[in-house]
């Protein structure tokens, strides 16, 4: 099986003329509000891919949470391991997105960030048991922790999105554990102070990744595709030509359409073109878990 332990939000997204200053009101015609947060974008991206993943995550005795079970439920993902917060709301993100597609964003963790080993505790059975434990930052470290702990132990392979990228102590501890790591080019450059504009750069980014623990590393690249490197092989996949209108949930959409061609046995390079095509129709798509492709839109793309 495939488990995602991360965060669960519910999204409120307003288009505007301009992004607000400080202290100024914008108006705008209408938002929309769907699921989003890294951890939930994954689960419903590989349910709409067609492997019911186990989605361990945290959400508030609230609307906002209901909402949530809701729509998880409505994609036939199983939310029994979704664990309710006793004194947190559910997580939020307001986000603001101008003409030119710039956004501010504030992110109110909530229950996210509420996870504790405890929790992980209860569902170690299913962290055993599972193949690929997908995991991402927007939970507390020792949680994240916590569970590559459980699904190490049963022989998992450990896929971290290090987003967003903590400090460097944490980031070290975390890469040990880590089978595969999968930074977009901003957290590519933060975690290694190079950036990864092409294929030169992005090898001598992942060197300095490999040397921190992950056998594999992914490196996202936007419209420029995606760069993979083991240590028996590396490669620069195009992306694929679409016309993208909103570009956030690509990565976790991305990260998502990694683990099942991988769970389902595709070589890496395979894998990654999977990826790709995955990440490529998110974009052309609004919304964060909302904008995920189903697998037939992902093979239609990858063989017109
Ligand atoms: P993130 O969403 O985490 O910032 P990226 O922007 O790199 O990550 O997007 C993840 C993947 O989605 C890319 O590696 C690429 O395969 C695909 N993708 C993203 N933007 C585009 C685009 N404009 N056109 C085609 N594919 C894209």
């Amino acid at each position: 099986s495939i488990a995602v332990v991360g965060s669960s939000n519910i999204d409120f997204a307003a288009r505007v003329a301009k992004l607000p200053k400080p202290g100024q009101t914008v108006p705008a015609k209408e938002y929309i509000s769907g699921p989003g947060g890294k951890g939930c974008n994954q689960a419903l991206a590989i349910a709409r891919l067609g492997v019911s993943p186990v989605f361990i995550s945290k959400i508030g005795d609230d609307a906002l949470g209901r909402q949530l079970v809701t729509s998880l439920a409505a994609e036939g993902i199983d939310t029994s391991h979704l664990i309710i917060a006793d004194a947190a709301q559910t997580g939020t993100a307001l986000i603001s997105i101008d003409e030119a597609g710039e956004n501010m964003i504030t992110v109110v963790g909530g229950a996210n960030m509420t996870m504790t080993r405890g929790d992980l505790h209860e569902k170690q059975d299913y962290l055993r048991d599972c193949d690929y434990l997908l995991l991402q930052l927007e939970c507390p470290v020792v949680a994240v922790d916590c569970a590559i702990k459980y699904a190490r132990e049963g022989g998992a392979k450990i896929m971290l999105d290090p987003a967003p990228v903590p400090d460097h102590m944490v980031m070290r501890d975390l890469l040990a554990l880590t089978d595969i790591v999968t930074p977009n080019s901003t957290e590519c450059r933060a975690m290694t102070g190079i950036e990864p504009v092409d294929e030169a750069s992005a090898k001598k980014a992942a060197k300095v990744l490999h040397d921190m623990g992950p056998k594999t590393v992914i490196i996202k690249m936007g419209r420029q595709g995606a760069y993979y490197s083991t240590p028996d092989m590396s490669g620069l996949v195009a992306s694929f030509t679409v016309s993208a209108i909103d570009t956030v949930g690509a990565g976790d959409c991305f990260n998502a359409g990694l683990a099942v061609a991988l769970h389902g046995g595709q070589a890496l390079p395979d894998a990654v073109r999977f990826a790709c095509a995955t990440g490529a129709l998110a974009t052309t798509r609004n919304g964060a878990g909302d904008a995920a492709p189903t697998l037939d839109q992902v093979l239609a793309l990858l063989e017109p």
